[in-house]
């Protein structure tokens, strides 16, 4: 089987498509409250030209893919984009990153449309603080998504909560108990600074080590064993049909496991989701790439791949902003542009 391996001998073998940069919804972390300036339809990749670029990955290793946003439920006929995606040999896995508001219409069909498993934002079991936090967003529909999902068996099914200490995180309890009942996977996520927050970052900071602290109030946390080498760290409370994860992206960095690259909606490959350095892919398309042409843009950014971010010296007070090395060129960035 063909491997992509990177300069630092990690195997790629993850794709993360954002489909659209539009939402509907503007959480208070990820957009300003106007939103963000949307692109012409022009400047986004077609379904046909994300076909394409699928279609090469698959060819040399790419073999898991994530289909993100903005919102990718909003982008019309996304089923049908997944059904052709589903066709295209050697993928394993089709997931998708939603928030969830218009799951319960979608839930079968994805399911249908060949779509294996979902992660669901969820950042407040609160209504009011939920329309605080998404400005505006209202949490029924998103509940019945969750149940729809479940029904549709679009599992093992994560729920994505972002922490902003003194916001959500007294709620950290009420989502542990959620894994009682139910068979999901709760994820704790440290709050990730782009370069243009739109909160304090300093202040609204929540490390993993002070979630897990809290979360073992509700029971003993055990590691889940065989837990695959992942962004999160796994546990589980005995007797609990689901399990608890926490992702510390600065606190405690994931990058030398890390098997991902990154395409943006307006068709730019990026090898690590804070590096500057970039492939234009739509260009290559627009201009008539092969599937042979993508192969090795493709490659390009996997040479590309930087070793680590850096942000755990931001993290440790050593910068105040995400500091360069020859491999690493810091950007500022949107969190909806390129699907987190
Ligand atoms: N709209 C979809 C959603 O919210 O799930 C998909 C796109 S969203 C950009 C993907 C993920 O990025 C979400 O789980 C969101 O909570 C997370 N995210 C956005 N901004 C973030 C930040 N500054 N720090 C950490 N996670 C963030
Ligand atoms: Fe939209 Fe997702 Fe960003 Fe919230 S986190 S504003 S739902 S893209």
């Amino acid at each position: 089987m063909v491997k992509l391996i990177d300069k630092f001998n990690r195997e790629i073998n993850y794709l993360r498509i954002s489909v659209t940069d539009r939402c509907n919804l503007r959480c208070v972390y990820c957009m300003p409250a106007s939103g963000i300036a949307q692109k012409d339809h022009s400047r986004i990749l077609s379904f046909e030209q994300i076909y394409k670029i699928v279609n090469a990955a698959s060819g040399i290793g790419i073999n898991k893919i994530r289909i993100t946003g903005g919102e990718p439920l909003v982008r019309k006929d996304l089923p049908c984009l997944i059904k052709n995606l589903k066709a295209i040999d050697g993928l394993r896995e089709i997931a998708l990153t939603t928030n969830g508001i218009y799951l319960s219409e979608y839930a079968g069909l994805l399911k249908k449309s060949g779509l294996d498993r979902i992660n669901i934002s969820l950042d407040s079991l609160v209504p009011e603080k939920f329309e605080m936090i998404t400005r505006g967003g209202r949490l029924q529909p998103l509940l019945r998504g969750v149940e729809s999902a479940l029904s549709a068996g679009l599992t093992p099914l994560k729920i994505n909560v972002v922490l902003l200490k003194g916001f959500n995180t007294d709620e950290i309890p009420a989502f542990v108990n959620l894994t009682k009942e139910m068979p999901i996977q709760v994820r704790f996520i440290e709050y990730m600074s782009t370069g243009v927050d739109y909160l304090s970052y300093d202040e609204l900071f929540f490390s993993s080590k002070d979630a897990k602290n809290i979360a073992s109030s509700i029971g003993k946390l055990i590691r889940t064993e065989n837990a695959p080498l992942g962004t999160a760290e796994v546990f589980r409370i005995e007797g609990f049909r689901g399990t608890i994860g926490f992702i510390s992206a600065l606190s405690s960095p994931f990058c030398s496991t890390c098997n991902k690259l990154r395409l943006t909606s307006d068709g730019f490959l990026r090898s690590c989701l804070h590096s500057s350095k970039t492939i234009n892919l739509k260009q290559a398309l627009d201009k008539g790439a092969s599937q042979e042409d993508l192969a090795n843009l493709i490659r390009e950014a996997v040479i590309l791949k930087p070793e680590s971010h850096n942000l755990s010296d931001h993290f440790a007070g050593k910068v105040s902003s995400v500091n360069s090395t020859a491999d690493f060129e810091p950007e500022n960035f949107s969190m909806c542009q390129i699907g987190g």
